[in-house]
Protein backbone atom coordinates (compact mmCIF):
# COMPACT_ATOMS: atom_id res chain seq x y z
CA UNK A 1 0.00 0.00 0.00
CA UNK A 2 1.42 3.55 -0.70
CA UNK A 3 1.87 5.84 2.22
CA UNK A 4 -1.60 7.81 2.98
CA UNK A 5 -1.82 11.47 0.96
CA UNK A 6 -0.74 14.17 2.46
CA UNK A 7 -3.65 16.78 4.10
CA UNK A 8 -2.00 18.99 1.18
CA UNK A 9 -2.58 16.36 -1.76
CA UNK A 10 -6.00 15.70 -0.29
CA UNK A 11 -7.05 19.48 -0.54
CA UNK A 12 -5.64 19.67 -4.08
CA UNK A 13 -7.47 16.44 -5.21
CA UNK A 14 -10.42 17.98 -3.41
CA UNK A 15 -10.27 21.00 -5.31
CA UNK A 16 -9.52 19.44 -8.56
CA UNK A 17 -12.76 17.65 -8.31
CA UNK A 18 -11.26 14.46 -7.68
CA UNK A 19 -13.04 12.49 -4.35
CA UNK A 20 -11.38 12.72 -1.65
CA UNK A 21 -11.54 8.53 -1.20
CA UNK A 22 -9.11 8.52 1.56
CA UNK A 23 -12.22 10.37 3.92
CA UNK A 24 -14.88 8.51 2.30
CA UNK A 25 -13.51 5.16 3.44
CA UNK A 26 -13.67 5.92 6.72
CA UNK A 27 -17.70 6.58 6.41
CA UNK A 28 -17.70 2.92 5.47
CA UNK A 29 -16.90 0.87 8.91
CA UNK A 30 -17.30 -2.51 7.55
CA UNK A 31 -13.89 -1.28 5.53
CA UNK A 32 -11.81 -1.29 7.93
CA UNK A 33 -11.17 -4.44 8.84
CA UNK A 34 -8.91 -7.45 8.66
CA UNK A 35 -9.80 -10.68 6.47
CA UNK A 36 -7.13 -13.82 6.86
CA UNK A 37 -4.95 -11.28 8.22
CA UNK A 38 -5.14 -9.01 5.19
CA UNK A 39 -7.09 -5.56 5.41
CA UNK A 40 -10.04 -6.48 3.57
CA UNK A 41 -10.45 -5.40 -0.20
CA UNK A 42 -13.96 -5.57 -1.28
CA UNK A 43 -14.91 -5.82 -5.15
CA UNK A 44 -17.90 -7.42 -5.08
CA UNK A 45 -20.13 -4.22 -5.65
CA UNK A 46 -22.10 -5.24 -7.80
CA UNK A 47 -23.36 -8.20 -5.71
CA UNK A 48 -24.06 -5.72 -2.92
CA UNK A 49 -22.62 -2.67 -2.05
CA UNK A 50 -21.55 -1.24 1.61
CA UNK A 51 -23.62 1.17 3.79
CA UNK A 52 -21.99 4.20 4.65
CA UNK A 53 -22.34 5.40 9.04
CA UNK A 54 -25.09 8.04 8.12
CA UNK A 55 -27.26 5.21 6.55
CA UNK A 56 -26.46 2.98 8.90
CA UNK A 57 -27.57 5.70 11.87
CA UNK A 58 -30.60 6.97 9.60
CA UNK A 59 -31.76 3.09 9.83
CA UNK A 60 -31.09 3.02 13.80
CA UNK A 61 -32.31 6.01 14.44
CA UNK A 62 -35.89 5.48 13.18
CA UNK A 63 -35.57 2.19 15.21
CA UNK A 64 -34.56 4.45 18.22
CA UNK A 65 -36.57 7.14 18.34
CA UNK A 66 -39.86 7.46 15.83
CA UNK A 67 -40.78 3.64 14.32
CA UNK A 68 -44.21 3.05 14.19
CA UNK A 69 -46.41 2.11 11.19
CA UNK A 70 -46.83 4.48 8.46
CA UNK A 71 -50.11 5.67 7.11
CA UNK A 72 -52.04 4.41 9.67
CA UNK A 73 -52.35 5.73 13.05
CA UNK A 74 -53.12 9.38 14.43
CA UNK A 75 -50.39 9.09 17.34
CA UNK A 76 -47.21 11.30 16.79
CA UNK A 77 -45.19 8.13 16.11
CA UNK A 78 -46.80 6.93 12.55
CA UNK A 79 -46.97 10.78 11.52
CA UNK A 80 -43.29 10.87 12.25
CA UNK A 81 -42.70 7.58 10.18
CA UNK A 82 -45.31 8.76 7.79
CA UNK A 83 -43.40 11.79 6.97
CA UNK A 84 -40.31 10.36 7.10
CA UNK A 85 -41.37 7.67 5.30
CA UNK A 86 -42.76 9.70 2.07
CA UNK A 87 -39.70 11.91 2.49
CA UNK A 88 -37.70 9.11 1.46
CA UNK A 89 -40.20 8.78 -1.63
CA UNK A 90 -39.55 12.39 -2.76
CA UNK A 91 -35.75 12.16 -2.50
CA UNK A 92 -35.64 9.12 -4.96
CA UNK A 93 -37.47 10.54 -6.88
CA UNK A 94 -35.50 13.69 -7.63
CA UNK A 95 -32.66 11.49 -7.81
CA UNK A 96 -33.67 9.48 -10.75
CA UNK A 97 -35.43 12.36 -12.03
CA UNK A 98 -39.32 11.48 -11.74
CA UNK A 99 -41.71 14.01 -12.49
CA UNK A 100 -43.90 13.43 -9.72
CA UNK A 101 -43.25 11.57 -5.77
CA UNK A 102 -46.23 9.19 -6.38
CA UNK A 103 -44.01 8.10 -9.16
CA UNK A 104 -42.06 5.91 -7.30
CA UNK A 105 -43.39 2.45 -5.98
CA UNK A 106 -41.23 1.39 -3.10
CA UNK A 107 -40.71 -2.36 -3.81
CA UNK A 108 -38.23 -4.86 -2.10
CA UNK A 109 -35.54 -4.34 -4.77
CA UNK A 110 -35.42 -4.61 -9.00
CA UNK A 111 -36.28 -8.31 -8.63
CA UNK A 112 -39.60 -7.20 -7.28
CA UNK A 113 -40.33 -4.22 -9.78
CA UNK A 114 -39.66 -5.93 -12.38
CA UNK A 115 -42.13 -8.45 -11.49
CA UNK A 116 -44.28 -5.78 -10.56
CA UNK A 117 -44.24 -4.46 -14.12
CA UNK A 118 -44.45 -8.06 -15.70
CA UNK A 119 -47.95 -8.86 -13.88
CA UNK A 120 -49.61 -5.56 -13.64
CA UNK A 121 -48.52 -3.65 -17.19
CA UNK A 122 -47.72 -6.54 -19.15
CA UNK A 123 -49.92 -9.39 -18.05
CA UNK A 124 -53.35 -7.76 -19.11
CA UNK A 125 -52.15 -6.50 -22.52
CA UNK A 126 -50.76 -9.24 -23.31
CA UNK A 127 -51.80 -12.04 -26.43
CA UNK A 128 -51.17 -14.89 -27.17
CA UNK A 129 -48.14 -14.44 -30.27
CA UNK A 130 -46.97 -10.82 -28.76
CA UNK A 131 -43.30 -10.26 -27.93
CA UNK A 132 -41.60 -9.52 -25.06
CA UNK A 133 -38.05 -8.42 -26.31
CA UNK A 134 -34.79 -9.06 -23.75
CA UNK A 135 -31.23 -8.60 -25.18
CA UNK A 136 -28.65 -11.70 -24.32
CA UNK A 137 -27.04 -9.89 -21.44
CA UNK A 138 -29.68 -9.90 -19.06
CA UNK A 139 -30.05 -10.66 -15.33
CA UNK A 140 -32.40 -13.11 -14.88
CA UNK A 141 -34.32 -10.64 -12.87
CA UNK A 142 -34.75 -9.01 -16.04
CA UNK A 143 -35.68 -12.32 -18.09
CA UNK A 144 -37.86 -15.04 -15.83
CA UNK A 145 -40.73 -12.31 -14.61
CA UNK A 146 -40.97 -12.19 -18.63
CA UNK A 147 -40.88 -15.94 -18.95
CA UNK A 148 -43.46 -16.30 -16.27
CA UNK A 149 -45.60 -13.65 -17.73
CA UNK A 150 -45.55 -15.08 -20.89
CA UNK A 151 -46.46 -18.49 -20.02
CA UNK A 152 -49.52 -16.76 -18.69
CA UNK A 153 -50.23 -15.20 -21.58
CA UNK A 154 -49.16 -16.88 -24.50
CA UNK A 155 -46.90 -14.40 -25.85
CA UNK A 156 -43.14 -15.61 -26.16
CA UNK A 157 -39.64 -14.05 -25.35
CA UNK A 158 -37.05 -12.95 -27.82
CA UNK A 159 -33.65 -11.93 -26.89
CA UNK A 160 -32.05 -9.27 -28.90
CA UNK A 161 -27.91 -10.24 -29.58
CA UNK A 162 -25.17 -8.93 -28.36
CA UNK A 163 -21.67 -8.82 -30.50
CA UNK A 164 -18.46 -10.87 -29.29
CA UNK A 165 -17.19 -8.14 -27.79
CA UNK A 166 -20.62 -7.20 -25.58
CA UNK A 167 -22.07 -4.30 -26.85
CA UNK A 168 -25.79 -4.93 -27.95
CA UNK A 169 -26.51 -5.07 -31.79
CA UNK A 170 -28.78 -2.27 -31.79
CA UNK A 171 -29.07 -2.95 -35.50
CA UNK A 172 -30.23 -6.75 -35.01
CA UNK A 173 -32.32 -4.94 -32.54
CA UNK A 174 -34.05 -3.11 -34.29
CA UNK A 175 -34.84 -5.76 -36.79
CA UNK A 176 -36.83 -7.64 -34.05
CA UNK A 177 -39.20 -4.87 -32.93
CA UNK A 178 -42.34 -5.26 -34.61
CA UNK A 179 -45.92 -4.48 -34.24
CA UNK A 180 -46.00 -7.54 -31.95
CA UNK A 181 -43.41 -6.28 -29.44
CA UNK A 182 -44.97 -5.41 -26.82
CA UNK A 183 -42.42 -4.71 -24.40
CA UNK A 184 -38.42 -3.82 -24.55
CA UNK A 185 -36.72 -5.07 -21.30
CA UNK A 186 -32.65 -4.30 -21.22
CA UNK A 187 -30.41 -3.92 -18.50
CA UNK A 188 -29.08 -0.05 -18.53
CA UNK A 189 -25.65 -1.42 -17.57
CA UNK A 190 -24.57 -5.38 -17.42
CA UNK A 191 -23.81 -6.53 -13.89
CA UNK A 192 -21.62 -9.05 -15.72
CA UNK A 193 -20.02 -7.17 -18.63
CA UNK A 194 -20.12 -3.37 -16.96
CA UNK A 195 -21.60 -2.74 -20.95
CA UNK A 196 -23.45 0.48 -20.37
CA UNK A 197 -26.34 0.17 -23.13
CA UNK A 198 -27.34 3.42 -24.69
CA UNK A 199 -31.32 3.16 -23.22
CA UNK A 200 -32.33 6.65 -25.12
CA UNK A 201 -30.93 5.04 -28.62
CA UNK A 202 -32.76 1.82 -27.67
CA UNK A 203 -35.76 3.87 -26.32
CA UNK A 204 -35.75 5.52 -29.86
CA UNK A 205 -35.87 2.58 -32.00
CA UNK A 206 -38.73 1.33 -30.01
CA UNK A 207 -40.60 4.17 -30.48
CA UNK A 208 -40.26 4.23 -34.38
CA UNK A 209 -41.31 0.72 -34.71
CA UNK A 210 -43.85 0.41 -32.40
CA UNK A 211 -45.80 1.22 -29.22
CA UNK A 212 -43.98 -1.02 -26.73
CA UNK A 213 -43.20 0.17 -23.68
CA UNK A 214 -39.53 0.53 -22.39
CA UNK A 215 -38.37 -1.25 -19.27
CA UNK A 216 -35.10 -0.83 -17.45
CA UNK A 217 -33.22 -2.89 -15.37
CA UNK A 218 -30.91 -0.02 -13.58
CA UNK A 219 -30.00 -2.11 -10.78
CA UNK A 220 -26.47 -1.44 -11.92
CA UNK A 221 -26.41 1.99 -13.36
CA UNK A 222 -27.57 4.08 -10.23
CA UNK A 223 -24.78 4.57 -7.69
CA UNK A 224 -22.16 4.48 -11.03
CA UNK A 225 -23.67 7.25 -12.95
CA UNK A 226 -26.08 10.57 -12.84
CA UNK A 227 -29.70 8.53 -14.33
CA UNK A 228 -32.68 10.97 -15.42
CA UNK A 229 -35.30 9.12 -16.34
CA UNK A 230 -36.76 11.87 -18.35
CA UNK A 231 -33.99 12.05 -20.41
CA UNK A 232 -33.78 8.60 -21.05
CA UNK A 233 -37.01 7.68 -22.85
CA UNK A 234 -37.93 4.44 -21.22
CA UNK A 235 -41.29 3.97 -19.30
CA UNK A 236 -40.55 1.92 -16.45
CA UNK A 237 -36.93 2.28 -14.72
CA UNK A 238 -36.09 -0.50 -11.95
CA UNK A 239 -33.26 -0.42 -8.98
CA UNK A 240 -32.16 -1.74 -5.50
CA UNK A 241 -31.09 -0.23 -2.64
CA UNK A 242 -28.82 -2.45 -1.52
CA UNK A 243 -26.44 -2.16 -4.42
CA UNK A 244 -26.53 1.92 -4.17
CA UNK A 245 -25.67 2.07 -0.53
CA UNK A 246 -28.42 1.87 0.59
CA UNK A 247 -30.48 -0.83 3.10
CA UNK A 248 -31.30 -4.33 2.36
CA UNK A 249 -35.13 -5.53 1.74
CA UNK A 250 -35.96 -1.89 -0.52
CA UNK A 251 -35.64 -0.90 -4.09
CA UNK A 252 -37.69 1.18 -6.26
CA UNK A 253 -39.88 1.48 -9.02
CA UNK A 254 -40.43 4.49 -11.50
CA UNK A 255 -43.10 3.85 -13.77
CA UNK A 256 -44.72 6.80 -16.08
CA UNK A 257 -47.81 8.07 -13.96
CA UNK A 258 -50.26 7.56 -16.77
CA UNK A 259 -49.33 4.22 -17.08
CA UNK A 260 -49.04 3.10 -13.13
CA UNK A 261 -52.56 4.88 -13.16
CA UNK A 262 -53.50 2.20 -15.81
CA UNK A 263 -52.18 -0.94 -13.92
CA UNK A 264 -54.47 -3.23 -11.34
CA UNK A 265 -52.74 -4.02 -8.04
CA UNK A 266 -49.75 -6.73 -8.12
CA UNK A 267 -50.29 -7.57 -4.36
CA UNK A 268 -53.36 -7.35 -2.23
CA UNK A 269 -53.54 -6.33 1.08
CA UNK A 270 -54.07 -2.64 3.45
CA UNK A 271 -52.84 0.21 2.71
CA UNK A 272 -53.84 -0.38 -0.89
CA UNK A 273 -57.44 -0.16 -0.93
CA UNK A 274 -60.31 2.92 -0.45
CA UNK A 275 -63.16 0.42 0.39
CA UNK A 276 -63.25 -3.16 0.99
CA UNK A 277 -66.40 -5.25 0.84
CA UNK A 278 -66.64 -9.01 -0.05
CA UNK A 279 -67.94 -8.61 -2.93
CA UNK A 280 -65.66 -5.92 -4.56
CA UNK A 281 -62.60 -3.77 -3.35
CA UNK A 282 -61.91 -0.35 -4.76
CA UNK A 283 -58.28 0.55 -5.23
CA UNK A 284 -56.42 3.45 -4.06
CA UNK A 285 -54.52 5.43 -6.49
CA UNK A 286 -50.35 4.92 -7.20
CA UNK A 287 -47.84 4.45 -5.85
CA UNK A 288 -50.03 2.91 -2.73
CA UNK A 289 -51.91 0.49 -4.91
CA UNK A 290 -48.79 -1.05 -5.27
CA UNK A 291 -47.86 -1.00 -1.63
CA UNK A 292 -49.82 -3.72 0.00
CA UNK A 293 -48.96 -4.92 3.45
CA UNK A 294 -46.87 -2.61 5.88
CA UNK A 295 -43.62 -1.00 4.21
CA UNK A 296 -40.36 -1.69 5.09
CA UNK A 297 -40.34 1.76 6.54
CA UNK A 298 -36.93 1.93 8.28
CA UNK A 299 -34.93 0.53 4.70
CA UNK A 300 -37.38 3.25 3.06
CA UNK A 301 -35.83 6.00 4.95
CA UNK A 302 -32.35 4.61 4.72
CA UNK A 303 -32.24 4.33 1.02
CA UNK A 304 -33.66 8.15 1.31
CA UNK A 305 -30.07 9.62 3.31
CA UNK A 306 -27.90 6.57 0.39
CA UNK A 307 -29.38 8.83 -2.24
CA UNK A 308 -28.35 12.27 -0.15
CA UNK A 309 -24.86 10.52 0.35
CA UNK A 310 -24.57 10.14 -3.17
CA UNK A 311 -25.83 13.22 -4.51
CA UNK A 312 -23.49 14.78 -1.82
CA UNK A 313 -20.49 13.54 -3.52
CA UNK A 314 -21.72 13.95 -7.12
CA UNK A 315 -22.77 11.46 -9.31
CA UNK A 316 -19.71 12.92 -11.82
CA UNK A 317 -16.98 12.16 -9.65
CA UNK A 318 -17.90 9.57 -8.47
CA UNK A 319 -17.95 8.09 -11.99
CA UNK A 320 -15.00 9.81 -12.90
CA UNK A 321 -13.03 7.57 -9.93
CA UNK A 322 -14.34 4.22 -10.98
CA UNK A 323 -13.34 4.98 -14.61
CA UNK A 324 -10.07 6.09 -13.27
CA UNK A 325 -10.10 2.40 -10.61
CA UNK A 326 -11.06 0.68 -14.57
CA UNK A 327 -8.55 2.06 -16.41
CA UNK A 328 -5.83 1.47 -14.25
CA UNK A 329 -7.15 -2.35 -13.69
CA UNK A 330 -7.02 -2.20 -17.48
CA UNK A 331 -3.73 -1.34 -18.36
CA UNK A 332 -2.16 -3.41 -16.12
CA UNK A 333 -4.75 -6.45 -17.04
CA UNK A 334 -3.95 -5.66 -20.33
CA UNK A 335 -0.30 -6.68 -19.91
CA UNK A 336 -1.16 -10.59 -18.30
CA UNK A 337 -1.57 -12.74 -21.19
CA UNK A 338 -2.59 -15.62 -19.18
CA UNK A 339 -6.19 -13.25 -18.32
CA UNK A 340 -8.66 -13.02 -20.30
CA UNK A 341 -10.90 -9.69 -19.90
CA UNK A 342 -14.62 -10.76 -21.22
CA UNK A 343 -16.85 -7.89 -22.67
CA UNK A 344 -14.05 -5.39 -22.66
CA UNK A 345 -12.31 -5.34 -25.90
CA UNK A 346 -10.31 -2.93 -27.13
CA UNK A 347 -12.05 0.09 -28.34
CA UNK A 348 -15.37 -1.54 -27.71
CA UNK A 349 -17.67 0.58 -28.99
CA UNK A 350 -20.36 1.20 -25.48
CA UNK A 351 -18.71 3.00 -22.33
CA UNK A 352 -18.22 0.36 -19.36
CA UNK A 353 -19.00 0.61 -15.77
CA UNK A 354 -16.56 -0.66 -13.74
CA UNK A 355 -16.96 -4.17 -13.74
CA UNK A 356 -14.17 -6.49 -14.60
CA UNK A 357 -15.18 -10.03 -15.84
CA UNK A 358 -12.32 -12.06 -15.75
CA UNK A 359 -11.57 -15.71 -17.44
CA UNK A 360 -8.40 -16.94 -15.92
CA UNK A 361 -5.72 -19.81 -17.88
CA UNK A 362 -5.96 -23.14 -16.06
CA UNK A 363 -7.55 -21.32 -12.86
CA UNK A 364 -11.04 -22.54 -12.01
CA UNK A 365 -13.16 -18.77 -11.11
CA UNK A 366 -14.20 -20.85 -7.44
CA UNK A 367 -10.67 -21.92 -7.05
CA UNK A 368 -9.34 -18.44 -7.85
CA UNK A 369 -12.14 -16.61 -6.06
CA UNK A 370 -10.77 -18.73 -2.97
CA UNK A 371 -7.28 -18.09 -3.49
CA UNK A 372 -8.11 -14.61 -3.49
CA UNK A 373 -10.03 -14.77 -0.14
CA UNK A 374 -7.12 -15.83 1.68
CA UNK A 375 -5.51 -12.98 0.80
CA UNK A 376 -8.60 -10.31 2.03
CA UNK A 377 -10.35 -9.74 -1.31
CA UNK A 378 -13.72 -10.53 -2.05
CA UNK A 379 -14.76 -10.97 -5.51
CA UNK A 380 -17.62 -13.28 -7.07
CA UNK A 381 -16.94 -16.29 -9.30
CA UNK A 382 -19.99 -17.69 -11.06
CA UNK A 383 -22.45 -16.93 -13.54
CA UNK A 384 -23.58 -13.48 -11.80
CA UNK A 385 -27.56 -14.66 -12.62
CA UNK A 386 -26.60 -14.58 -16.60
CA UNK A 387 -26.22 -17.89 -17.55
CA UNK A 388 -27.64 -17.26 -21.49
CA UNK A 389 -24.97 -14.26 -21.49
CA UNK A 390 -22.60 -16.84 -19.98
CA UNK A 391 -23.63 -19.21 -22.95
CA UNK A 392 -23.57 -16.68 -25.43
CA UNK A 393 -19.79 -16.01 -24.66
CA UNK A 394 -18.84 -19.51 -24.11
CA UNK A 395 -17.58 -19.68 -20.54
CA UNK A 396 -18.91 -21.53 -17.75
CA UNK A 397 -18.31 -18.90 -15.17
CA UNK A 398 -16.20 -15.79 -14.14
CA UNK A 399 -13.98 -13.91 -11.65
CA UNK A 400 -16.01 -11.12 -11.38
CA UNK A 401 -14.48 -7.47 -9.26
CA UNK A 402 -16.68 -4.90 -9.20
CA UNK A 403 -15.70 -1.53 -7.90
CA UNK A 404 -17.30 1.26 -5.82
CA UNK A 405 -16.82 4.89 -4.84
CA UNK A 406 -14.48 3.84 -1.93
CA UNK A 407 -12.45 1.61 -4.21
CA UNK A 408 -8.40 2.37 -4.41
CA UNK A 409 -5.82 2.00 -7.06
CA UNK A 410 -3.61 0.39 -4.43
CA UNK A 411 -6.84 -2.36 -4.13
CA UNK A 412 -6.77 -2.88 -7.97
CA UNK A 413 -2.83 -3.44 -7.43
CA UNK A 414 -3.66 -6.02 -4.71
CA UNK A 415 -6.34 -7.77 -6.98
CA UNK A 416 -3.55 -7.83 -9.78
CA UNK A 417 -1.10 -9.57 -7.09
CA UNK A 418 -3.72 -12.20 -6.13
CA UNK A 419 -4.05 -12.61 -9.46
CA UNK A 420 -0.66 -13.80 -9.88
CA UNK A 421 -1.01 -15.57 -6.92
CA UNK A 422 -3.23 -17.92 -8.34
CA UNK A 423 -1.48 -18.08 -11.46
CA UNK A 424 1.71 -19.41 -9.48
CA UNK A 425 -0.95 -21.94 -7.80
CA UNK A 426 -2.57 -23.24 -11.07
CA UNK A 427 0.18 -22.07 -13.70
N1 LIG B 1 -30.50 -6.79 -12.41
C1 LIG B 1 -29.17 -6.66 -12.34
C2 LIG B 1 -28.43 -6.12 -13.54
C3 LIG B 1 -28.50 -7.02 -11.19
O1 LIG B 1 -27.18 -6.90 -11.12
C4 LIG B 1 -29.24 -7.52 -10.09
C5 LIG B 1 -28.56 -7.96 -8.81
N2 LIG B 1 -27.46 -8.77 -9.00
C6 LIG B 1 -30.62 -7.61 -10.20
C7 LIG B 1 -31.21 -7.23 -11.38
C8 LIG B 1 -31.46 -8.11 -9.09
O2 LIG B 1 -31.44 -7.22 -8.03
P1 LIG B 1 -32.04 -7.62 -6.62
O3 LIG B 1 -31.44 -8.95 -6.26
O4 LIG B 1 -31.59 -6.51 -5.72
O5 LIG B 1 -33.51 -7.66 -6.77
Amino acid sequence: MTAPASLAERERLAAAGALDVERLRASFPILDQEVHGHSLVYLDNAASSQRPEAVIEAVSDCYRTYYANAHRGVHALSERSTDEYEAARGKVARFVGAGKDSEIVFTRGTTESLNLVAQSYARPRLLPGDEVLLTEMEHHSNIVPWQLVCEQTGARVRAAPITDGGDLDLAAMAGLIGERTRVVAVAHVSNALGTVNDVAAVARLVRDRSDAAVVVDGAQAVPHMQVDVSALGCDFYAFSGHKMYGPGGIGALWGRGELLASMPPYHGGGAMITRVTFERTEYTVPPHRFEAGTPSIAPAIGLGVAVEFLESLGLERIERHEQALLSHSLEQLNDLPWVQVLGQPPGGESPRAAVLSLVIDGAHPHDAATILDEQGIAIRAGHHCAQPLMERLGVPATVRASFGMYNTHEEVDRLISGLHEVRRIFG
